[in-house]
């Protein structure tokens, strides 16, 4: 079953295992995870750091970049925001594989016109720390 809200669960290290519909936030690891929100039953890790996720906590919880789940069965590809999954387009095999040569650039290119404000955010925030 698809998830359509996931609930931050805030924890120090993860639970074996893992109730769908809960996004797990451990700020010892640095690291969330949580089931896929298609209902395949596979976790899915996102480390946090600002070159990888960028998790925050508004009372709902937001996760970006999106998460494209393409080395699972399911290839799903959605977005964490307040709290909603959002889904996205599923990406071809080829986008796929481009995506993984050249690390994310091709994704932010892919996000700009949805994510074009969180981007310049992200960057505005990735330049002031580096
Ligand atoms: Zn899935």
């Amino acid at each position: 079953m698809k998830i359509d809200y996931m609930r931050a669960e805030f924890v120090r290290s993860f639970p074996s295992e893992l109730e769908p519909g809960r996004l797990y936030i451990s700020s010892h690891f640095s690291t969330a995870s949580h089931l896929c929100a298609c209902g395949c039953g596979h976790e899915v890790v996102t480390p946090l750091s600002p070159k990888q996720w960028v998790l925050t906590f508004d009372g709902n919880v937001s996760l970006r970049p999106s998460i494209g789940n393409w080395a699972l069965p399911c290839q799903s590809h959605y977005v964490i925001e307040r709290g909603e999954v959002r889904w996205a387009y599923r990406f071809t095999r080829e986008e796929v594989q481009r995506n993984r040569e050249s690390d994310h650039r091709l994704l932010d290119t892919a996000r700009a016109d949805v994510d074009g404000l969180w981007t310049r955010v992200l960057r505005r925030m990735t330049r002031r720390r580096t």
